[in-house]
C-alpha cells in the first residue's frame, strides 16, 4: 500500500482507490492533506500492467478461443488489475518527469 512520504501514513486500499480515482495531478493524503505523487518506479508498473489488456486481447489471435470469451476473461483481468493497483503504487512528496 502507498505510504505518504509526508507523515508516514500508509494508505488503506479504500483510501488509495479514492485518491487515486481523482482526475487531477498527484493523489491527496487522507490523512495529512499532502499531495502525493506516483514515484517513477509506480508509473513503470502501471504502464506494464496496463500494457497486460492488449496484450491479452491480442491472445485471441493466436488460439482457438471465441472472442466472447477473450472479451469476457480481459474485462475480468482488467478489473482485478484496477483493484490491485494499490498493492504496487509508491508515493512520494516531489513529481518527477518520467524520462
Ligand atoms: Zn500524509
Amino acid at each position: 500500500m502507498p505510504v505518504c512520504e509526508n507523515c508516514q501514513y500508509e494508505w488503506t486500499w479504500k483510501q488509495s482507490m479514492r485518491s487515486m480515482a481523482t482526475l487531477g495531478h498527484g493523489y491527496e493524503c487522507q490523512n495529512c492533506s499532502a499531495k502525493q505523487f506516483p514515484t517513477k518506479r509506480a508509473r513503470t508498473r502501471h504502464f506494464l500492467v496496463t500494457m497486460l489488456i492488449p496484450l491479452f486481447l491480442m491472445f485471441q489471435v493466436f488460439t482457438d478461443f471465441s472472442p466472447a470469451i477473450v472479451m469476457a476473461a480481459t474485462l475480468v483481468l482488467g478489473l482485478i488489475l484496477i483493484l490491485i493497483i494499490p498493492f504496487y503504487t509508491e508515493v512520494q512528496n516531489e513529481d518527477e518527469p518520467l524520462w
